[in-house]
């Protein structure tokens, strides 16, 4: 199915180029192709439909004042823009299906205020260096995506969901992860517009389809000491015995709980988890560690690997193993690999995961991250898919959903389609005033193309 937007209209690239004056830009062809892709590939359906997807110019603004030259400049010709940081994200989302403008946010890293527990700072700074910078005052990141190394602050408010943290934090939507945000409208005369507390939602994970963030908040949890830990078992039901008891025992302290069903650690380059065994991942704070050793004995867990502060020295956080990492893992080993987003019914505990796993066994190896949703232990899967066809991957998503397994589809590049299937009438409604013209990553919101009648699936992808 193609993918949608509003027509391309005709524009004179050399004019434009000269009207951005001294913001730096590139039309260079092999960057054009590298700065429009993302991680899209990890879905065997839009590695088809978004192939070759590319830019015309790519600007990389210094400041926001320069952000918003580039915006004006882009309501004057009529350029669709489209806003990226790493290009770490899945399902196409920095990807400019229309070409166009796409705004690097790399150059726009400043640190303008660590204290009283909140982070503010540029969109382009690496999630890694603004947890330095909250190291230096005492505090870590209460939540980070496994591409903590590579991935903008930006890109995650935009386009990210949850990760390393769920355990403790929830999910990014939760109140109080994101204090506030600003903007720059795509407006004739570009509005810098503050939001605060619950009006974040009007432009978190909105794929920057209305407004390009300028500076954010983010709240930050005391640093701790954490131990990356592998714990083995015989048996998947017993992994997810042990990740449960860990999640509701209040005196452990954890910071991430993944459980692989012992099919997934062989696709792990340099983890040593013994071979045909389930295992859990888990950063766990070094005054806790006695706890979870015994609490790992007693549900006949075997603790095979432990680091004290995961990211010195020279190998790999466990972090890089678990959320979305697992998928590259096993992609990288087996390139017919494909994956779900899911969610199993909150309060039901493990039952559900383990059905799923017996009614797919080997077909969908089984991957589960223990979050904290809406106050509750649940557990978020992003089960691995041997992947056949379009038609046979459907069904197994119609099957857990018959099951009361909520699947954010990881294989459409639209927001609401790989979401909660409904238009966020908040975002609607904030893309009429700060958008008017749709020239925002066009193709990513259904809500507007519907809303404008604008033509939808049917519209040729401009390549
Ligand atoms: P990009 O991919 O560049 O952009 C993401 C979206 O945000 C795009 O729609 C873009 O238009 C928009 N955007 C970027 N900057 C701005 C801005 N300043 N203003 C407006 N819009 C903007 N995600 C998770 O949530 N949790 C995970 O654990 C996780 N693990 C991953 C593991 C792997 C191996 C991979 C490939 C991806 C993973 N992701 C995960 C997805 C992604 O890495 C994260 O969401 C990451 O934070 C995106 O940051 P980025 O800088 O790469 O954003």
């Amino acid at each position: 199915m193609a993918p949608s937007g509003a027509p391309v209209s005709d524009i004179d690239w050399d004019s434009f180029a000269k009207d951005l004056g001294s913001v730096q830009h590139s039309r260079q062809v092999r960057i054009l192709e590298r700065r429009s892709q993302d991680f899209y590939w990890f879905s065997p359906i839009l590695k088809e439909t978004l192939a070759g997807v590319r830019g015309d110019i790519v600007v990389e603004p210094g400041s926001e004042a320069e952000v918003i030259h580039v915006v004006r400049t882009c309501v004057r010709h009529r350029a669709p823009l489209t806003v990226r940081g790493a290009g770490t994200g899945n399902y196409g989302q920095a990807m400019p299906l229309r070409g166009g403008v796409v705004l690097d946010t790399r150059r726009l890293t400043a640190v303008m205020e660590v204290a009283d527990g909140v982070i503010r700072c540029q969109p382009g700074l690496k999630l890694i260096d603004a947890e330095r910078a909250a190291l230096e005052r005492g505090y870590e990141l209460r939540l980070f995506p496994s591409t903590k190394r590579t991935a903008t602050v930006g890109g995650f408010i935009a386009g990210g969901s949850s990760g390393i943290g769920a355990i403790q934090h929830g999910y990014l939507s939760d109140p109080g992860n994101v204090p506030s945000l600003r903007v720059v409208t795509m407006e004739p005369e570009p509005a810098v517009v503050a939001l605060r507390g619950q009006d974040v939602g009007r432009v978190a994970h909105a794929y920057g389809t209305n407004g390009v963030i300028t500076e954010l908040e983010l709240a930050l949890a005391p640093a701790v000491t954490w131990v990356d830990v592998i714990v083995a078992f015989d048996g998947f039901d017993q992994a997810l015995r042990f990740a449960q008891a860990l999640a509701d025992d209040g005196g452990i302290v954890t910071k991430e709980i993944g459980v692989f069903v012992a099919s997934i650690p062989p696709y792990f380059p340099n983890v040593d988890v013994p071979a045909g065994r389930d295992a859990c991942m888990l950063m766990v704070a070094e005054p806790s560690m006695q706890a979870l050793g015994s609490l790992a004995e007693s549900l006949a867990g075997e603790v095979c690997y432990t680091k004290r502060d995961p990211e010195s020295g020279r190998t790999r956080p466990l972090y890089e193993y678990t959320w979305n990492h697992t998928t590259l893992h096993a992609i990288n080993a087996d390139s017919s690999i494909t994956y779900l987003q899911s969610l199993f019914p909150p309060d039901d505990g493990i039952a559900p995961v383990l059905a799923m796993h017996k009614h797919f066994g080997d077909e969908v190896p089984m991957h589960v991250e223990l979050v904290r949703w809406q106050g509750r232990v649940a557990y978020a899967g992003l089960q691995l898919v041997r992947y056949t066809t379009r038609e046979r991957l459907y069904e197994i998503v119609r099957y857990h959903e018959e099951h009361g397994v909520t699947v954010f589809d990881p294989h459409t590049h639209v927001i609401e389609d790989g979401g909660m299937k409904v238009v966020d009438p908040q975002q609607l409604d904030f893309k009429r005033q700060v958008d008017p013209l749709g020239l925002m990553n066009p193709g990513k919101m259904r809500g507007w193309w519907e809303d404008q009648a604008v033509p939808g699936r049917d519209v040729a992808i401009f390549r």
